[in-house]
Formats: structure tokens, sequence, C-alpha cells
């Protein structure tokens, strides 16, 4: 496992990733955890998903860039957004990007235009840059405005297979509409726009990382193995 300083946010906090694996492999994963302040569990789970495996061998044929944490701001401040005030997840340069939210509620305030914010730009430089086969999408179904039940959500018909699979693996279901518009997500950007395999693993909220990772942490694996 190698640590990378990615970039930092807003507030300059290093946002960092962990890399397993042969980055030059054709099965390339990029997970994600914790776009939103207010869903902790969504980095937790990764950190306990390095612990279990940072000391083990990882498979030569896969390679994984997991980033634990991509808002440490809005973690720290206990928002959904960042320091700016702005939803990383309506932040991405998808075709359907809007300069207000969609729901008029200022927690899903997109930003001045797509990856205005460092964060973003981050990951938008990464999946352009490098060749993921695949993006993994964590958060926790905390809602502001717009409850949904925990589902392995997933954009686009080329992601359905992966969604399925993982979904067959940790008991939740598979489905392709999260309920609500979602213009400038990281998911639909690169499921709809991109076309890449595209899958958000949407946990339940009310429930602690130690049980959310015994249940269901089995995402991993089959996202990193499955292609
Ligand atoms: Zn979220």
């Amino acid at each position: 496992m190698r640590e990378i300083i990615l970039g930092k946010s807003v507030k300059g906090v290093d946002i960092k990733g962990y890399a397993f694996g042969d980055e030059n492999c054709f099965n390339k994963t990029l997970m994600i955890g914790c776009l939103h302040g207010v869903e902790p569990q969504s980095k937790e789970i990764c950190d306990l998903y390095i612990n279990e495996v940072k000391d083990k061998s990882f498979p030569d044929d896969a390679y994984l860039l997991l980033i634990p944490c991509l808002n440490p701001d809005g973690l720290a401040l206990k928002t959904r957004g960042n320091t700016n005030g702005v939803d990383l997840n309506r932040n991405f340069p998808s075709s359907g990007w809007k300069s207000i939210p969609v729901s008029g509620n200022s927690a899903y305030y997109p930003g001045i235009k797509p990856a205005s914010e460092p964060e973003t730009k981050i990951v938008v430089d990464l999946i352009n840059k490098q060749n993921f086969k695949k993006l993994i999408a964590i958060h926790t179904n905390h809602f502001i405005q717009f409850p949904n039940p925990p589902m392995i959500n997933y954009d686009g018909e080329q992601s359905r297979e992966l969604a399925e699979k993982i979904s067959v693996a940790t008991g939740l279901i598979a489905h392709h509409d999260v309920g609500y518009p979602t213009p400038g997500s990281l998911g639909i950007w690169v499921g709809k726009d991109l076309k890449k395999i595209s899958v958000t693993v949407e946990l339940d909220d009310d429930k602690n990382t130690d049980e959310l990772y015994k249940k269901h942490g089995s995402f991993f694996e089959v996202g990193i193995l499955e292609i």
C-alpha cells in the first residue's frame, strides 16, 4: 500500500489516497468516501478496510486507489458541503449541471461553475488522466431534503452488472434511480456522461460503522475484483 497526497481542500487539509496493486494493470478501481461531511461512516468504513488489508497481499491483476475522505473540511465542520458551502456531489461537470440547486435547498449548492472546488478537481483530474475501469462512490443515506433507502445505486446500463454483484454480496438492493434529481453528481458524470462503470454505495445512516462494515463491507472486495 502506498499513501499519496492527491491535493488539498479549500482550508489546505491534505486529501489522501491509498494505492494497492499494479497501477498499470487493466482492472483499475477508484473508490471515494465522504463526499459529504455529514456522512462520517463513509470515511470510517474505508479506514476499517485499509486497516484490514494494508499488510496483506493484493491481487497482481488489480489496482485500487481509495480516497477515504474527499471532504475533510465538511467532516470537521459537520456540513454536507465543503468550506465554501458547495455540495461536492453537485459540482462535477456532468451535462446536466445547473448553477442553482434543483431543490432550492442551499445544502445542495452546486458552486459557481462545474469543478469550481479543489476537492472536485482532484477527482476530475484522476478520472481524466488515469484509465480507471470503475468508480465506486461511498455515501450514507443521510438526508436533508430527499430520503432514500440504503441501496447500490448505479448510473448507466454498463454499470448494472457490477451493481447486481455487489447487491448479492451485501444484501442491499441494486437500483438505477436514487429517487431524486442529482445533476452534477460524481456518479452521473462518470456513468452517464463518460459511460464508465459507476456505482454508488448508499449505506444506512442510522447504523454505526462497525455494523455497516460487518454487514456490507464485502462491497470492497467485489468492487475491486469484478470487472
Ligand atoms: Zn452523500
